[in-house]
C-alpha cells in the first residue's frame, strides 16, 4: 500500500525473560519432573525455534496432584477465613503486576501474539481478575448464595492456548477466592506463563499444593477430568472436547461448567458510524489472529451499506501489520501451530470451493513460522461451511441482510451462541436486536472487551456455565 507510513522495527527486548531449557510439573508447590521422565517441546511459533522441554503429566502425576489439592484444602485452604485467602489473591495480582512485561513477553514468545495485546490486554485483565476475585473472598456470604456458602473442594481446570494467561486467571482466580484448591492442566502449545504463573505462587508463598500445574497434552487433561477425586471440572476449549468431558463426567456427582467455541454475528446496520464500524470489525475478527471464542466471525451487514462498509474494510486491512509478535508495531501475529494453520488454511480453501470470494492485501509473511493473512470472504451464504464452522483464525465470512428481523434471523442461525455485536446510531435498535440475540454476551459499538465484573458464557453448543463477575462465583460454591 503506498499510503502506509513505513515504520521502523521497534521490538521488545526478550532479555527480560529466562527461559530455562526444561520445566518441570508444579505439584504441591514444588517443581518436580515426571513420574515417567516423559516430556515435550514448546515451540516459539513466529519462528519455529524449540523454546523449551516441558514434563508431560501422566495418571500418576495427576493423581499426585489432586492428591496435594486435596491435603491443601482440607488442612489448610477450606479453613482459613476469606478475608485471609483474599489476602493471597491481591499479592498475587500484585506481582503479576510488577512481573507483566516479562508475563507479557513470554506469552507473545510462546503463543505468537502480538506484544501491543499480550502487554495492553492479557497481562492487565488477568491480574485484574485476581483483583477482583480477591475483592469478593470475604464477602462470599453477600454474593446471593445463602449466608454461608461453601467451596466445592478440589477443581480441575483444562484451558486452550489462545489466552493462555487469562484463561488461568479466569480459572484460578474465582476458585481460590471461594476456598476451592485446583490443578489446571494448560494447553500443550503453550505452557510457559502458567508455569511462569506457578513461580508467582512460590513468590506470594501461597500454602503448596493450593495450586497445582500439570503440563502436557489431550491425555493429561483426560486424566484429569476424570479423576475420581476432582470435585468441579472446568473447561475452556472446543466443542467436541467438551462434549468428550461432559461424557466423562455424567453419572458423578462433579459439578462442570464448559466455555466451548462460537462463530458469532457481528452486525453493521445502515445508520452504523461506518469508521467505528470497521474499527470493530477489525477487532473483532483480527485481534489474537482472529483465535478468539467470541470473535466476530460473520459479518453481517445491511445490504444497503455493505458496499461501502466492505470498501473502507479492504482499505484498513491494507494497513494491517503482520509479523514479529515482539515489535510493538505488529497488529498481527503468528498462527499458534502448524496443526491450527492447516486447519484455517483447509476451511479457506473449501469457502473458495464453495464459491465464496477470497480476498486478503497483499503482505510479505516471514520464511519462518506459521502465517495467515487476514483474510475476508464475500458472497457468503448461510449454508457455506465458512459461515457455520468456526474456523479460529483471521478469516471473515461477510452475509448481508435487508431488514433488522432478517439479521436477527441470520445471527440465530448456528448451532453456537457465545457473542455478538451491534453498530447502530439508534439506542432503541441496540435494545431490540440485542434482546432478540441467542447469544452471551452482546457488545455494542464495541467488540471483544472484557472485564472481570462481567459474566461470559454461552447458549447452545457454546456451552453451559458462566464465568467473570458475581455469577463466576457460583460454579465454585456449594
Ligand atoms: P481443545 O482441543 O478442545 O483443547 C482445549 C484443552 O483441552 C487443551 O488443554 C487440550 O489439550 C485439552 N484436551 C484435549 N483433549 C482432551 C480430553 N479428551 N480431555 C480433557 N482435555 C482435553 O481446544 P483448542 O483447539 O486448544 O482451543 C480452541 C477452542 O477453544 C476453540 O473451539 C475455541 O472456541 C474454544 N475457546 C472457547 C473459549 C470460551 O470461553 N468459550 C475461550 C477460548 C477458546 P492439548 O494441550 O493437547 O490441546
Ligand atoms: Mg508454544
Amino acid at each position: 500500500m503506498d499510503n502506509v507510513f513505513d515504520y521502523a522495527p521497534a521490538p521488545e527486548s526478550r532479555a527480560i525473560v529466562d527461559i530455562k531449557s526444561s520445566y518441570g510439573l508444579f505439584v504441591d508447590g514444588e517443581f518436580r519432573d515426571s513420574a515417567a521422565g516423559h516430556g515435550f517441546k514448546t515451540v516459539n511459533p513466529a519462528t519455529e525455534e524449540v523454546l523449551a522441554d516441558v514434563a508431560e503429566a501422566d495418571e500418576a502425576d495427576v493423581d499426585a496432584a489432586v492428591k496435594a489439592a486435596r491435603r491443601a484444602w482440607t488442612r489448610v485452604w477450606s479453613r482459613m477465613p476469606g478475608a485471609e485467602r483474599g489476602k493471597y489473591l491481591f499479592r498475587i495480582a500484585r506481582i503479576m503486576q510488577e512481573r507483566s512485561r516479562e508475563l507479557a513477553v513470554l506469552e507473545s514468545i510462546d503463543n505468537g501474539k502480538p506484544i501491543r495485546e499480550s502487554r495492553d490486554v492479557d497481562v492487565p485483565t488477568a491480574a485484574a481478575h485476581f483483583f477482583y476475585y480477591a475483592g469478593w473472598a470475604d464477602k462470599l456470604g453477600y454474593a446471593g448464595f445463602g449466608p454461608d456458602p461453601q467451596p466445592l473442594g478440589v477443581a480441575g481446570q483444562v484451558i486452550p492456548w489462545n489466552f493462555p494467561l487469562l484463561m488461568l486467571a479466569w480459572k484460578i482466580a474465582p476458585a481460590l477466592a471461594c476456598g476451592n484448591t485446583v490443578v489446571l492442566k494448560p494447553a500443550e502449545t503453550t505452557p510457559l506463563t502458567a508455569l511462569l504463573f506457578a513461580e508467582i505462587c512460590q513468590q506470594a508463598d501461597l500454602p503448596p499444593g493450593v495450586v497445582n500445574i500439570v503440563t502436557g497434552a489431550g491425555e493429561t487433561g483426560r486424566a484429569l477430568v476424570s479423576h475420581p477425586d476432582v470435585d468441579k471440572v472446568a473447561f475452556t476449549g472446543s466443542t467436541d472436547v467438551g462434549r468428550a468431558i461432559a461424557k466423562a463426567v455424567a453419572g458423578t456427582d462433579k459439578k462442570v461448567t464448559l466455555e466451548l467455541g462460537g462463530k458469532a454475528a457481528n452486525i453493521v446496520f445502515d445508520d452504523a458510524p461506518v469508521d467505528q464500524a470497521v474499527e470493530g470489525i477489525v477487532n473483532g475478527i483480527f485481534f489474537n489472529q482472529g483465535h478468539v471464542c467470541c470473535a466476530g466471525s460473520r459479518l453481517l451487514v445491511q445490504e444497503s451499506v455493505a458496499e461501502e462498509v466492505l470498501e473502507r474494510l479492504k482499505r484498513r486491512m491494507g494497513t494491517l501489520r503482520i509479523g514479529d509478535p515482539l515489535d510493538k508495531n505488529t497488529d498481527i501475529g503468528a498462527i499458534n501451530s502448524a496443526e491450527q494453520l492447516a486447519k484455517i488454511r483447509e476451511l479457506s480453501d473449501i469457502g473458495e470451493a464453495e464459491g465464496a470470494g477470497r480476498w486478503s492485501p497483499a503482505c510479505d509473511l516471514p520464511d519462518h513460522g506459521y502465517w495467515f493473512p487476514p483474510t475476508v470472504f464475500t458472497g457468503v451464504s448461510q449454508a457455506h461451511r465458512i459461515a457455520r464452522e468456526e474456523i479460529f483464525g483471521p478469516v471473515l465470512s461477510v452475509i448481508t441482510f435487508r431488514t433488522p428481523a432478517e439479521a436477527v434471523e441470520k445471527a440465530n442461525n448456528t448451532p453456537y451462541g457465545l457473542s455478538a455485536g451491534i453498530w447502530t446510531d439508534k439506542g432503541s435498535r441496540i435494545l431490540w436486536t440485542a434482546s432478540r440475540l441467542r447469544a452471551g454476551v452482546v457488545w455494542s459499538n464495541t467488540f471483544n472487551r472484557f472485564d472481570p465484573a462481567s459474566p461470559f458464557g454461552g447458549y447452545k453448543e457454546s456451552g453451559y456455565g458462566r464465568e467473570g463477575g458475581r455469577h463466576g462465583l457460583e460454579a465454585y460454591l456449594r
